[in-house]
């Protein structure tokens, strides 16, 4: 059988160890005191969507010790930062992320994709002469939820650029990281109060509605693709046992490896939500995406294999499988279907920890993350001084990221 996820499982074409790699070895391994520092100061502080102040201003900081200037403020976004060293030719944007989680911190290991992503960006600067062209640092806000990478496509960021690419940190390594596409949807149930003993029959209940709701939707849930995800809390379930509830809400998240499984997906999800109004006789108010939707992560397969082969003996990567396909979303999927990108993982973590735990984001802190952060980087370091000098690699990623978007609308 075939779907929209099976890609050509081929592995990496046999390489020779990368021409610089003793280069970036030696620049990496003199940034890793800081490295570690910034990553620990992240941990320490943690900051959430759009907020992140203090961050982006300890990530220019760093970049100003080694002599680069960055603009915090970039983008029209208070924390989003922007820098760049070399001048004209080819670009490569490689992204970094310092947005924590509300109330457990950086248990998406944020802390570590600032930390690879600065590194990496010092090392191709150091080793530009090499390559040519340019390389461009952008630390995107609010990936957990607020999609500042989307805010930075709509200012035109990512214009011009030949590939984007970063890595996130996690319990495995996998070359052709991916993740589902997403959207939010919140509907409020507005009924009519009455006393629930001395009057129900005067009521018409809001709650029944969302509890409706949320069956129709397990319904659903059944009978859609093993990828594709349904899955919401109640957010408002009434005021006092003894009100008719007037006025009940819930939130869910719609996830689908493809646009169109999205866009299938939300249709019948909307109508699930529909129905609940019909049969409880209330009004529903249903609003999708007030947070920006994610796009599925459309991974870039010429990048994607280059970046395995550059990090041949220190990491091994399984082949691209449907069956990888999933987990969680990242607004980087956005800018994968703007621009060539990856989104590899790196472990950094023991298998048994998983993301978005307190547990995980201690593991940051731990010598399995600090060697993380440092193949991470090399593999994104390497990856750039490639793209940047090999106008056949260049074309090999474009000539991918066409034939890729032929599917989007
Ligand atoms: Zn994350």
């Amino acid at each position: 059988m075939t779907t929209a996820l099976d890609h050509d499982a081929v592995a990496p074409p046999e390489r020779e160890a990368h021409p610089l790699a003793a280069r970036v070895d030696e620049v990496l391994t003199g940034l890793l005191p800081d490295l570690r520092q910034l990553a620990d100061e992240l941990h320490d502080d943690p900051e959430t969507a759009y907020e992140e102040h203090r961050s982006a201003a300890r990530v220019a900081a760093l970049l100003e010790r080694h002599g680069v200037a960055a603009q915090v403020g970039a983008f029209g976004l208070p924390t989003a930062l922007h820098a760049n060293a070399g001048d004209g030719g080819p670009r490569v944007a490689i992204l970094a992320e310092y947005d924590a989680l509300p109330d457990i911190g950086h248990a998406c290991g944020h802390n570590l994709i600032a930390a690879t992503a600065v590194g990496a960006f010092l090392a191709v600067r150091e080793l530009l002469e090499h390559a040519g062209g340019t390389v461009e640092l952008i630390g995107s806000p609010a990936e957990e939820g607020g999609g500042g990478k989307q805010r930075i496509i709509d200012a035109g960021g990512f214009e011009g650029v030949a590939a984007a690419v970063m890595v996130h940190p996690g319990n495995r390594d996998r070359a052709y990281g991916s993740g589902l596409g997403m959207r939010h949807v919140e509907v409020t149930y507005r009924g009519v109060e009455a006393h629930a003993s001395a009057a129900p029959e005067r009521g018409y209940n809001a709650l029944d509605a969302v509890v409706t709701a949320y069956q129709s939707v397990a319904q659903v849930r059944q009978h859609i693709l093993p990828t594709d995800r349904v899955h919401g809390i109640i957010t408002d379930g009434g005021q006092a046992p003894n009100i008719v509830p007037g006025r009940a809400a819930a939130h869910f998240f719609v996830r689908s490896a493809t646009i169109d499984g999205l866009e299938a997906l939300s249709e019948r999800v909307d109508a699930a939500l529909r129905g609940a109004a019909i049969s409880t006789g209330t009004e529903a108010e249903i609003v999708w995406d007030r947070l920006p939707a994610y796009l599925p992560v459309n991974v870039n397969q010429a990048l994607a294999d280059r970046f395995a082969a550059n990090l041949r003996g220190r990491r091994e990567f399984p082949p691209p499988s449907p069956a990888a396909t999933g987990g969680g979303s990242t607004d980087l999927g956005n800018v994968s279907h703007v621009v060539p990108a990856i989104h590899p993982n790196i472990a950094t973590a023991p298998e048994g920890i998983g993301a978005h735990t307190a547990a995980f984001a201690a593991t940051t802190l731990q010598p399995l993350a600090t060697q993380g952060v440092l193949d991470a980087a090399f593999g994104l370091a390497t990856t750039v001084l490639d793209v940047l000098g090999d106008a056949e690699l260049r074309a090999a990623i474009a000539a991918d990221f066409e034939a890729s978007r032929e599917g989007d609308a």
